[in-house]
């Protein structure tokens, strides 16, 4: 199993959110269940082009647990975003990560924007 880099893994609460992920920024992120070992099982790859702690608010209820990490900008959590996507392929990302409107950013594991 790769390693995600982030920070975690803690249990998708709304408390806990505000808990450890302190500001607004971009970021990237994993959610799932925990295995019998304690660590996140990836569902989910995803990112926050402007504010991560917002984004994961909205998954609470849908997982259990989540891991995280703020990105320098919203370019550095996309290619975060597409690591996670490629190492882990997560089944319920139906999808490649999608780009910002108007960015002409490329994969760094793929060709699709190629
Ligand atoms: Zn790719």
């Amino acid at each position: 199993m790769p390693s995600s880099g982030l920070f975690g893994p803690y249990a998708l609460t709304h408390e806990n959110i505000d808990l450890v992920v302190l500001g607004k920024g971009p970021g990237a992120y994993v959610l799932g269940p925990l295995n019998e070992d304690a660590n996140l099982v990836v569902y989910r790859a995803g990112r926050s082009d402007v504010d991560l702690n917002r984004r994961l608010h909205d998954y609470v209820g849908v997982y259990t647990a989540f891991k995280y990490a703020f990105s320098s900008s919203a370019k550095v959590a996309f290619e975060k975003e597409c690591r996670l996507y490629h190492d882990f392929d997560p089944p319920d990302n139906a999808i490649h990560p999608d780009r910002p409107e108007g960015a002409n950013w490329t994969c760094p594991c793929c060709l699709i924007f190629d």
